[in-house]
């Protein structure tokens, strides 16, 4: 009968620890956490009316038959503290340290809350433990024994709760035991959940089985006997044992694959145990030499081991009598690895310093998959939903069938279905977003064909190539889907971006054109000075801000102190003179005092630009008055008959501004303009018009401009600063 309730003693487990852990400060440590969880269960009892306390130690037992280390037995014996009593996990840290309250702490559910849905419950339930597996895989070895005594022990729940526990011993931790290889575990789940979910079925098979055993057996203990003779003549070390097939494995060929249970070759096998691998093809060999094989049945697990590190030959023989046999040969190592997969690698041996990480790091090595499965589960797992991480996680890696190759013969799963893409995926991330063709077994093929078993692939890609929303619909990975949807939604996001900073510059231009302001010279003059000022890394988050209103273009305008009845601004926006030279006349016309102390009819000249503090000089024109010129412009020197004496107002303001042009020689670098018009305005000067023109011969470039200036000094003041300027040759005041 496969139902029992077999209480387990600490006395029981002990003895079975203590055949492989015989440090004493390990014993007392282990003992310590039995006495710590047998007193907190205290007055606890499971259904089956026994103390709670016989489960903790049903789980330890567990993982005492594998070997496990003893931070393991201890965290195995307090998996249901935290959960079901009063303790912390800082009272745990505190009594057994750090590992083991990592270990209990991931084994327990999340906290429910009662406006939660059931199944959310149980999807986040099961992302926790596979998130913190990812971190440490002892989690669910303990996770795996304890599931396995409640499945031992579900007889004593009802009905509902059979078939709901055992649904999910089938769904989600029969895959993960099958994929780490523990197939004991694996095994002895499959067949409860079948008793559980077709009662029926179970039994009938159970029948068959005991009925057809009887008559395989004497077929089978003749080919023992004649296999035995054969390899004694020999010096082959080998055991031979025979193993009966699981009631589980039968009904999924018979049930899934539709196959009579007669037609079944492996109901019982041989298992021939030997030294080497070198053994092991001797042994079949011999084998082939005395039993005829059925042809096709032969499979090589040695040479190409299943994902999970089987290892094992394979052949099928005719008895002679009418049966079929499968036997099996394999070394000691393979096949502890056949019955316990991960854990009879890692099995804990004393003297050797236990370190899970460097365990971790092993298996990542040697399961291929679970460096992906880390990767699935990494801080952007907590941050989707929990159902869609377990689809993904069942889809990806538990439902994953083909097995296909990359050039360097190492083996990737996929699900059915996949293409190149969900292999480049798969291989990396960077390497899906940059797929551009793809080889299988040597041609090259549409990145849409699907792949099959045995398929060697290989991708080739490019720097500029990228997703795109078709290959949603040429993948089948949940994993490559869910890359591809946060490319195409980042892309669509920058497409946004983009869109609202193009909106943030109209928006811009239209309130500078309202205020006759000119936009490109704005823009010029934004740096980082003003993008600190608005609190900006870049101009681009500044025109986000002024799309979404944070900051406003007045704010802006008010922030250059540009004033559009300013009669500088308006002219540089304008550039028209017109309306300018009306005003700047009427400054000017102060400004500047004949001998006699008249001011009629006298302008500054556009051509040398004067300013107050210049040496300067009157010119009587041909009926416009009196222009003034700096005394060194090369334009008056001719007629010095016109030259009248003129001198600078003593009385002037010192607050207005005069326009003066000004040309900056500079090797051309990045960055040259903007800190150019930095100091110009750095001294309170303003600038009005800034050209420049690159000479692509010799990489220099002129910059010409006009600044507006309360006097010589001040002017001099900012060629000082310009001239320190790096790269900046020459600072020269312009005569045109
Ligand atoms: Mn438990």
């Amino acid at each position: 009968m496969i139902v029992e309730n077999k209480i387990v003693t600490f006395e029981e487990l002990e003895a079975t620890y203590s055949k492989y852990i015989s440090v004493p400060s390990d014993l007392e440590n282990i003992k310590k956490a039995y006495e710590f969880a047998n007193k907190k269960h205290m007055g606890q009892f499971r259904k089956s009316g026994d103390p709670y306390i016989s489960h903790a130690l049903a789980v330890a037992l567990i993982l005492a038959q594998m070997q496990t280390a003893p931070t393991t037995l201890m965290a195995g014996l307090l998996h249901d503290t935290i959960e079901d009593t009063d303790t912390t996990k800082e009272e745990i840290e505190a009594n057994f340290g750090q590992e083991v309250a990592f270990l209990v702490e991931g084994l327990t559910k999340i906290t429910r809350l009662s406006d939660f849905h059931k199944t959310d419950f149980l999807a986040e339930d099961h992302r926790k433990i596979f998130i913190a597996m990812a971190q440490d895989i002892r989690v669910i070895v303990i996770k795996l024994a304890d599931r396995l005594h409640n499945m031992r022990t579900l007889q004593f729940q009802p009905e509902e709760k059979q078939k709901r526990i055992s649904k999910e011993t089938m769904d989600v931790y029969v895959p993960i035991a099958h994929r780490l290889g523990l197939n004991t575990i694996l095994s002895e789940m499959q067949d409860l959940s079948l008793y559980y979910l077709d009662k029926e079925g179970y039994q009938k098979i159970e029948a068959l089985l005991n009925e057809s055993t009887k008559a395989l057996n004497s077929s089978l203990n003749k080919i023992k006997d004649k296999i035995t003779k054969l390899l004694a003549t020999t010096k082959i070390p080998f055991e031979i044992s025979s193993r009966v097939k699981s009631i589980y494995s039968i009904y999924k060929k018979m049930y899934i694959k539709n196959k009579k249970f007669e037609d079944i070759y492996d109901i019982l096998a041989l298992r021939i145990i030997t030294q080497s691998e070198t053994n092991c093809y001797e042994i079949l060999g011999y084998i082939h030499s005395a039993f005829l094989p059925v042809p096709g049945r032969f499979k090589d697990y040695i040479a190409m081991p299943k994902p999970n590190m089987y290892q094992s030959l394979h052949t099928t023989i005719l008895s002679g009598d009418g049966h079929v046999f499968e036997i099996q040969i394999r070394t000691k190592e393979m096949d502890e690895t056949a019955e316990e997969g991960v854990a009879a690698h890692w099995r804990y041996k004393e003297g050797t310093k236990y370190d899970p990480k460097k365990e971790q790091r092993d298996i990542e090595d040697n399961l291929h998959w679970f460096k992906y499965f880390v990767n699935m589960s990494d801080e952007e797992a907590k941050k989707t939903s929990a159902s869609d991480y377990v689809n993904s996680l069942q889809k990806d890696i538990f439902q994953a069938n083909v097995y296909v190759f990359t050039p360097k013969g190492k083996v990737i799963d996929l699900p059915k279905g996949s293409t190149p893409i969900d292999f480049a995926y798969r291989i990396h991330t960077q390497i899906g977003e940059n797929l551009y063709g793809a080889k299988v077994n040597g041609k090259l093929v549409p990145i849409s064909t699907v792949l099959k078993t045995g398929d060697m692939v290989e991708v080739e890609t490019k720097e500029n190539a990228c997703p795109s929303s078709s290959w949603l619909n040429m993948c089948a990975t949940n994993f490559a889907k869910s890359k591809i949807k946060k490319f195409l939604a980042k892309q669509n996001l920058d497409y946004v971006k983009f869109d609202q900073i193009e909106k943030a510059k109209q928006s811009l231009k239209d309130a500078l054109k309202e205020r006759k302001l000119n936009f490109s010279q704005l823009e010029k003059m934004i740096d980082n000075k003003c993008l600190n000022n608005f609190k900006c890394n870049n101009i681009d988050e500044l025109y986000l801000k002024i799309y979404s209103k944070n900051v406003t273009p007045q704010a802006l305008i008010d922030y250059f102190k540009l004033e559009p009845n300013d009669a500088s601004v308006s002219r540089a926006i304008n550039s028209s003179t017109n309306a300018n030279k009306n005003k700047f006349k009427a400054v000017s016309d102060n400004a500047i005092l004949l001998s006699d102390g008249s001011t009629s009819m006298i302008k500054l000249a556009n051509c040398c630009t004067p300013i107050p503090g210049d040496e300067i000089v009157g010119y009587i024109t041909k009926g416009n008055g009196i222009k003034v010129h700096r005394q060194d412009c090369p334009n008056i020197q001719k007629e010095s008959s016109r030259q009248i004496d003129v001198i600078w107002n003593p009385n002037l303001s010192k607050n207005v501004k005069y326009p003066c042009d000004v040309a900056v020689e500079c090797y051309d670098r990045n960055n040259l303009l903007v800190d150019i018009m930095n100091i110009a305005t750095s001294q309170g000067a303003s600038l009005i018009k800034i050209n420049a023109k690159l000479r692509q011969s010799n990489k220099t470039t002129l910059v010409t401009m006009t600044l507006q200036v309360t006097s010589a000094e001040q002017l001099s003041k900012i060629f000082d600063s310009l001239k320190q300027l790096n790269s900046v040759y020459e600072v020269r005041r312009c005569i045109h």
